[in-house]
């Protein structure tokens, strides 16, 4: 069995970054990488049109100046493609490739209490051992597909947005094209699959409320001037509530005339994208100012729908902007002025049946060529759960967090130790640009483990006291949120028998950041450093057998 210092799970943003700071720092490490390519959801998110939600210069790592400096982003949001170039080109530069073993799924890691190492299984059975375990497996990365009656007769092909086909293009000239699904993935392709298909059918749950991309190519004039003052604009990112590198207003959408909201909201409309949640501090905290913004945005987007019986079923209603997940699309709204763009609302006639030819509803038999699953993720605990990962006498993850997830920060788990979740629950994670969070926990990690070397520790463990207090911090700043006001991934509700509990950290990146530093500087508050395994301890003291 090869023995190393850490072991890395999943060879995207995250793992690269795990891997090239803790080398740097003179640790042996592995990642090893479940597919057989680099990238993590930016390599299997291949559908039509999948590009970045967040600015592509806020996008992308920030450890290293020259990368910053020589990248040369094209677009204001990053196409798919273009990110896993990036990635590649990273992991190149870096020359990351040497240390990441590729079709190498984690079924098991199991900790060895008196050794404190990982032992870690692949399928095949291949074995590694390391001190430390780093998962850094993302949060929307297990996908959730629904089983109707008769599916697995569709004579046609079937698709998940999340696991697109790779080395193959997909030609959607003259076939009938079904999308389930209208979050993110779904709005996204939209629009692209409508300019190809001879027919498309959009199949909506719950509308959903989305704010243009205003995507524009990146002129050599904007990039000199991002580059010229980048730290500025990273600093803007690490101290801003979502890691997004524009200012914040802080005044209240409510304390300012209709006149000047609407002025305000105008010009967030055409440029911030994502970011206008954040046109006032108080949209994502206060049901009435965030009515103004949701009005808003409904008279917007109601203003490109050509039909008004189909105005009225794509307006989102029943649920506060940004309770849940909005898009950033471009043209999602205006493709269904196309005569060959139909939508099929599910909550006025559910689907009953997929048939050989298509799917039923009640409302009629549509037939297709393609059916496109645009339905998303078991959210953040999904590829957590996948392997079994057993910690402090044989108990699992799983039983861990039956209840929902327990973590000291967002990065520990008790009964765990050495082993590090990234950008897992608890803390920022969907709630912020990925990128800040990802550099941000794994300097935090690469601080502890420097800590630990220097003080001859060799395992460190997360306090169930400290989880129980970050847990019940979680849920207060979730509760001053609107976030619990309507189901969503946030929390537990897209997957029947989940635990119903809210899942990211609310109280910003800039926020987060301070409780990191904070524990860091009290010299690891809530964390148990041992300078002998626990377990190893607690044998010597024992009382010995006569
Ligand atoms: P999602 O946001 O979870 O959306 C899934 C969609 O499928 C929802 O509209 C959902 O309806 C619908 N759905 C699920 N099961 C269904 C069923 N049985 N019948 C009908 N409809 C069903 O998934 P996603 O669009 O893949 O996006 C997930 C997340 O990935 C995003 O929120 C975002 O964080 C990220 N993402 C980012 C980008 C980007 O950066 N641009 C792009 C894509 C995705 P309900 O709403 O009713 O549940």
């Amino acid at each position: 069995m090869q023995e190393v210092d850490a072991i890395v799970i999943g060879a995207g943003f995250a793992g690269l970054r795990a891997l090239h700071t803790l080398r740097g720092q003179g640790k042996r490490v592995l990642v090893l990488e479940a597919s057989d390519g680099l990238g993590g959801v930016w390599y299997h998110n291949q559908y039509p049109g999948a590009r970045c939600d967040v600015e592509s210069y806020d996008y992308s790592y920030s450890f290293s100046p020259e990368l910053e400096q020589d990248w040369r982003w094209s677009e204001r949001y990053a196409t798919q493609p273009e990110i896993l170039r990036y990635i590649n080109h990273v992991a190149d530069r870096f020359d990351l490739r040497k240390d990441i073993v590729l079709n190498a799924r984690m079924t098991e890691a199991r900790y060895d209490e008196q050794a404190a190492r990982w032992t870690i299984t692949a399928e095949g059975g291949r074995q590694w051992s390391a001190h430390y375990f780093v998962m850094c497996v993302g949060q929307l990365s297990t996908t959730k597909t629904p089983d109707y009656p008769g599916q697995s007769g569709f004579k046609g092909r079937i698709i998940h947005s999340a696991v697109w086909p790779r080395n193959e293009t997909i030609d959607f000239t003259g076939k009938r094209v079904a999308i389930i699904g209208t979050g993110s993935s779904g709005m996204q392709m939209t629009p692209v699959i409508a300019r190809q298909a001879a027919h498309l059918t959009v199949f909506q749950r719950t509308p959903n409320f989305s704010v243009p991309a205003s995507n524009a190519p990146v002129s050599d004039e904007e990039d000199r001037q991002v580059k010229a003052h980048y730290r500025e604009r990273r600093e803007r990112a690490w101290n801003s509530p979502t890691g997004l590198g524009f200012a914040v207003n802080r005044q209240s959408a409510l304390e300012v005339s209709p006149e000047e909201r609407e002025k305000v909201y105008e010009a967030a409309w055409h440029r911030l994208g994502f970011g206008f949640a954040l046109a006032y501090h108080d949209i994502l905290i206060n049901a009435e100012a965030n009515e103004t913004a949701a009005e808003f945005i409904r008279r917007k987007i109601a203003s490109v729908i050509d039909k008004p019986e189909l105005r009225e079923k794509l307006v989102p209603r029943g649920h506060h902007f940004a309770a849940r997940r909005p898009s950033v699309d471009s043209g999602y709204f205006q493709a269904f002025n196309q005569d060959n763009v139909e939508l099929a609302y599910v909550k006025e006639s559910p689907i009953v049946e997929f048939t050989p030819e298509g799917i039923r509803t009640t409302a009629k038999l549509h037939a297709f060529d393609v059916i496109i699953f645009a339905t998303g993720f078991d959210a953040f605990t999904g590829s957590l759960f996948k392997p079994s990962i057993v910690g402090r006498s044989g108990i699992t993850l799983r039983q861990k967090w039956e209840d929902g997830p327990v973590t000291q920060l967002g990065v520990s788990v008790s009964d765990f130790p050495n082993m590090l979740i990234v950008v897992g629950p608890g803390s920022p994670s969907l709630l912020s640009n990925v990128m800040v969070s990802i550099e941000e926990q794994i300097d935090w990690l690469a601080a502890l483990i420097k800590t630990m070397d220097a003080q001859g520790i060799v395992e460190f463990e997360a306090e169930p006291e400290a989880e129980r207090a970050w847990v019940a911090h979680v849920n207060e700043r979730a509760r001053e949120t609107l976030y619990l006001t309507t189901d969503s991934y946030y929390n537990g509700a897209e997957v029947k028998g989940k635990a119903r509990v809210f899942m990211p950290y609310s109280g910003g990146v800039r926020g987060y950041r301070r409780h990191l530093r904070e524990c860091a500087e009290q010299g690891y508050s809530g964390f148990a450093l041992r300078k002998t395994p626990a377990a190893r301890a607690a044998k010597a003291e024992a009382p010995q057998a006569v």
